[in-house]
């Protein structure tokens, strides 16, 4: 099954990444392990450490983060080991929020093993990315997190357009996706024969489910380079420093930065 998405009606996109995630949520921890050969791990520890959640000046200070498309709570539950165990800083308000209830649901339980205080917290939100529930306010936010999501998103856009309203002035947007591989051509080479052939393989043997993956590589493939991903978050009004981006692992993925003027 090819799903050619940018040729498919919006709401039946909407439908196939639903089903993708309802389908994958109890395996997709082990699967992102298997199919990153464990290095999304340290993708993420590093996203986290760059934006040390709790660091406020002065220190203590509250802080409000967002962790959108925030599925099983892998981001959110670093940045409040981060806040509360290296910086000290229990003052965070963390929202976890993804379209989906299943994935929302596997970080609920897997928020259980956390200590009290950091679960505290904690709330999980039930909302898509591109039209986040009036409840979370213009101006209202420190932090934006999304990682491994906005490439599902049928509009990119509308949800940076999103972020920038939640964000306060000086907020930040902070997004670890899958990116491009550009200067290392026998790398290359290399990561896509394991995607597409790997990857769906190891979907099909572990989760039994051979689509969604064939899904989730394709959707890496259609996914803006660095640059014009970069352009896109100025297009939404946000400044960026430098490239506006950083390149892990060769570009198999990057993180992308803006800051609400
Ligand atoms: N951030 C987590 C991580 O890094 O492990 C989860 C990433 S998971 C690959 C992508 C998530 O995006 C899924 O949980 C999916 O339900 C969510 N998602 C897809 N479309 C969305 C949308 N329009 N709004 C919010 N979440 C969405």
């Amino acid at each position: 099954t090819h799903f050619g998405y940018e040729t498919i009606p919006e709401a039946e996109k909407q439908g196939r990444v639903a089903g993708v995630f309802t389908n994958v949520a109890e395996s997709y921890d082990k699967m992102n392990d298997l199919m990153s050969l464990g290095v999304h791990r340290l993708w993420k520890d590093y996203f986290v450490s760059t934006l040390n959640p709790g660091a406020t000046t002065p220190l203590g200070q509250p802080q409000k983060i967002l962790d959108v498309a925030g599925g099983t709570g892998d981001i959110a539950f670093r940045m409040l080991h981060n806040a509360h165990v290296l910086n000290g800083n229990p003052n965070i308000e963390l929202t976890i929020s993804d379209i989906n209830p299943a994935m929302l649901e596997v970080g609920r339980q897997r928020s259980l093993a956390l200590p009290a205080e950091q679960q505290s917290c904690i709330s999980f939100l039930e909302a898509n990315a591109e039209t986040l529930p009036s409840s979370i306010q213009d101006n209202s936010l420190d932090l934006y997190t999304v990682a491994f999501g906005i490439r599902n998103f049928t509009n990119m856009r509308a949800a940076l357009k999103e972020a920038h309203r939640v964000l306060k002035p000086g907020g930040i947007f902070a997004c670890l996706e899958f990116s491009k591989v550009d200067r290392f051509p026998l790398f290359n080479a290399v990561y896509k024969q394991w995607s597409f052939s790997a990857i769906p393989l190891i979907g099909q043997l572990v989760a039994g489910d051979r689509d969604s993956y064939q899904y989730l590589v394709e959707s890496i493939e259609r996914f803006p380079t660095q640059v014009e991903f970069r352009d896109m978050i100025v297009e939404a009004g946000f400044d960026v420093a430098g490239e506006g981006y950083e390149n892990l692992t060769g570009g198999i993925a990057a993180i992308h930065r803006g800051i609400k003027p």
